[in-house]
């Protein structure tokens, strides 16, 4: 029973916030939404324990679709990051600023970059694409993140000090055709690099919070240098290009680790 002990833990946590976010925010909605986040994580952690080859894609599908369909798209909440710029500035502490503070600021600094190998309703479309391990080295363009990120807090800053009306719903427009825009970007990026991570390694703008808090992540993977022979396949089988066998938080690309777990699998000393 010892190894479901991780899974016990993160839905004890996400329980926490879910029954914490209920009581204080009085609404029932926090409670089935965290609590379902925490189970399809959970879940997924069980099947991988269990050696099921999809864990992780079964995740992706349960918490992304749920975030894109039902938030995004029938209950019109912006989960895109204007809207966190646009409930940040009109000062309420609900809805997307509440998924960024659990699942890209304060979060990764407990579970790294956990979102984006689980639960990012971007990255669940671009990982099914053909190419799951970079085939070149990484292009000097990560500088794109930052302008993406500051077009979105000047889009949403410009359409306050303009007094824009009916703002609700250019947000959820904004929601529709970000989204769109991402996909779009970033299916062009695969094929062009050859690399179905592209847009999460140079264009995404959450990277912004994520890379930093997830330098400090408690939960990373290490190497067991005792075990390892430096056979390399850890780092071919990484579709972030992370080098896992430096277990120093400097490691080269630690920031990128998205905790897919291909390196662990692939491993052939379990020196992961
Ligand atoms: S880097 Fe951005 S697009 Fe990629 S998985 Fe993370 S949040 Fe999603
Ligand atoms: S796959 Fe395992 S044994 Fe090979 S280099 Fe990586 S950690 Fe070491
Ligand atoms: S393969 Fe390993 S190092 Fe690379 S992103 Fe996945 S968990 Fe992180």
């Amino acid at each position: 029973m010892k190894k479901y002990c991780m899974p016990a833990i993160l839905l004890a946590v996400f329980e926490t916030i879910a029954v914490t976010l209920w009581l204080t925010k009085d609404n029932l909605f926090y409670l089935f939404n965290f609590s379902y986040i925490g189970i399809s994580i959970s879940l997924g952690m069980i099947l991988y324990i269990r050696k099921y080859g999809h864990a992780r894609r079964v995740v992706q599908l349960l918490v992304g679709l749920y975030m894109l369909i039902y938030l995004g798209l029938i209950c019109n909440e912006n989960m895109q990051i204007e809207g966190f710029w646009y409930y940040l500035f009109t000062g309420v502490f609900e809805a997307a600023t509440i998924h960024y503070a659990v699942a890209k600021i304060f979060g990764p600094l407990l579970f790294g970059r956990g979102w984006c190998g689980y639960a990012c309703w971007t990255a669940m479309v671009l990982d099914f694409l053909p190419y799951k391990t970079p085939s070149g080295p990484r292009k000097r363009i990560g500088w794109i993140r930052y302008v993406t990120f500051v077009c979105s807090l000047v889009f949403v800053a410009a359409l306050f000090l303009m007094h824009v009306g009916n703002l609700e719903r250019i947000m959820f427009w904004a929601f529709v055709v970000g989204n769109a825009l991402y996909y779009a970007v970033g299916i062009v990026l695969a094929f062009l690099f050859k690399d179905n991570r592209a847009f999460c390694k140079y264009i995404c703008p959450i990277t912004v919070f994520l890379k930093p808090m997830s330098y400090f992540s408690v939960f990373r993977v290490r190497c067991d240098k005792g075990k390892c022979i430096s056979c390399g396949k850890c780092k071919r089988v990484c579709p972030m290009d992370v080098d896992v066998t430096d277990n120093s938080r400097n490691r080269k690309n630690g920031t990128e680790c998205i905790l897919c777990m291909e390196c662990v699998k692939n491993c052939p000393k379990n020196a992961l």
